[in-house]
């Protein structure tokens, strides 16, 4: 039995089954999560369905709901932050900012509209363009940012009128279940569901006919398997899925302070972050120095149990990652890779893997052409511009990308060919709430965030009225 529960029209279940939550500082048990039975999760999807009618005529209630929201998530932000640290393994106060970053984006999603375009307004006729939401959406999160991800997600197709049923990850299902206690009372029952499961959940989920559009961030092979299922009912999707972003690092930058900016752009979170910077293509001027201070930051920055303050960086949150991570860093070193620091795990418990900068690689590497989605780093380097863009763009990946220089204009020009969603100058991972976020080529279809986030959210209705 957990201590946890599922959130269903508007009650907190507490279920027969139960799967264990590991915390991946020590690698033990230290929680069991509520099993969803399909029962369950059709039984969630029809109070989605009987929520909609009444949740989506009323944007002023839903705003006062979202509000409510996010009031009660801030309520009890100390508590949601502490499990996060203990499910998903990052440092208590990056757990907070987390937290905090979620109820902004909520209320920032509040305050969201869908306002009328009136094409033609004439003695002849009226042509408006409204915006209308699909109905009911699952939505359904990875285990890096379980809490943000899931709240931007779900407070956009909230405030755009449609229900939600949220499947959080069976790696990190527990703090999303303590939003669901918190805001249990400030929503109408059914609009929110927020349930827990292993495997199977999220492919029924997605095959319920009545779930009209599926909102997804994860994997691109996952990504591909949800767009599958969406196909025979034509669901909407927005996938936003994996990303390989290269950094390209011009020859007139200042070394110190890229690394230092570089580094917290490939290493935050432990590299768990989809858009994390993850192969540097350095140009050979700058290359020795610049490889010299990322594996100084890299080897001077803490990390561990993300209980115990003082770690900077936290563990890898699972076993199957923490494996993925090392077979690519021993692929790497098999291969006559230099590991100029770190290369394995830190301690015999946990997943906790030693900051890593790697060389003497090529961009047929797996650890170059794979993203490793944990603390390694692959700096390469390039003689001539051109090259390092035709490299950085040689991918299947296109969620983000950035460009360092001392000359702005030019590092921009640059950055505009990147084939990719975000292209930074002089940053990596930069975002705002209230810009729009997401991938092209494998790395998604579909953009989050304000008012694109809406249009995501939403369908268009025309209506065309004859007056004369
Ligand atoms: P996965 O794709 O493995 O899982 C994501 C979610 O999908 C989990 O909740 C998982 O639950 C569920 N899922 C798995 N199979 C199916 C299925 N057939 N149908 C429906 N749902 C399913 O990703 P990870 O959790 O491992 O996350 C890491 C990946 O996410 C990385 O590639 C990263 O780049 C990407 N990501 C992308 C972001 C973006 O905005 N572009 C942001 C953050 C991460 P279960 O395990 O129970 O099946």
């Amino acid at each position: 039995m957990s201590d946890y529960s599922l959130l269903i029209n508007g009650d907190l279940i507490r279920t027969k089954d139960s799967f264990p939550v590991i915390n991946p500082a020590n690698g033990e048990v230290f929680a069991r999560a509520p099993e969803c039975s399909i029962e369950q999760v059709n039984q969630a999807v029809e109070a989605a369905e009987q929520a909609f009618p009444a949740w989506k005529s009323d944007i002023a209630k839903r705003k006062e709901a979202l509000m409510a929201m996010a009031n009660a998530i801030q309520a009890n932000s100390e508590r949601i932050a502490e499990v996060l640290t203990l499910e998903q393994g990052k440092p208590l106060s990056q757990s907070k900012m987390e937290i905090m970053g979620s109820v902004m984006q909520i209320q920032l999603s509040a305050n969201l509209t869908m306002p009328v375009e009136v094409v033609q307004d004439s003695p002849k006729g009226l042509l408006e363009v409204h915006r209308k939401p699909y109905g009911v959406v699952a939505t359904i999160t990875p285990w890096n940012f379980p809490v943000s991800i899931a709240m931007g997600k779900v407070a956009t197709a909230l405030i755009s009128g449609n229900t939600v049923i949220l499947k959080p990850s069976p790696f990190t299902p527990l703090s999303t279940l303590l939003v669901a206690e918190a805001v249990q009372s400030a929503l109408p029952p059914g609009v929110l569901n927020i349930i827990s499961g292993s495997d199977p959940l999220g492919s029924h989920l997605t095959a319920h006919p009545s779930v009209r559009k599926i909102d997804f961030t994860g994997s691109v092979n996952t990504g591909k398997k949800v767009a599958a299922a969406a196909a025979p009912d034509l669901k909407r999707i927005t996938l936003e899925l994996g990303g390989n972003d290269a950094a390209i690092v011009l020859s007139d930058v200042n070394v110190k302070q890229v690394a230092k900016s570089l580094f917290w752009g490939a290493f935050t979170n432990s590299g768990q972050v989809c858009i994390a910077a993850k192969r540097v293509y350095a140009h050979e001027s700058v290359y020795s120095n610049l490889v010299e201070a990322m594996a100084e930051m890299a080897s001077k920055t803490s990390v561990g149990d993300g209980m115990v303050e003082g770690n900077r960086l936290g563990p890898i949150n699972n076993k199957p990652q923490f494996d993925r991570v090392r077979e690519l860093v021993n692929d790497a070193r098999n291969n006559g890779a230099t590991i100029v620091t770190g290369g394995d795990q830190l301690s015999d418990n946990g997943y906790c893997f030693a900051n890593t900068i790697i060389t003497d690689v090529d961009d047929s590497t797996r650890i170059v052409a794979e993203e490793q989605f944990g603390p390694v780093l692959p700096i390469l380097s390039f003689s001539d511009t051109d090259e390092a863009i035709t490299r950085a763009n040689n991918t299947n990946y296109g969620l983000g990308g950035s460009v360092w220089s001392g000359d702005i204009d030019k590092a921009t020009e640059v950055a505009q060919q990147l084939e990719c969603g975000t292209a930074w100058v002089n940053q990596h991972l930069a975002l705002n709430p209230m810009v729009p976020f997401g991938g092209s080529k494998w790395s998604g279809i579909g953009y989050i965030n304000g008012r694109w986030g809406v249009e995501g959210s939403t369908e268009i209705q025309v209506i065309n009225v004859k007056r004369a």
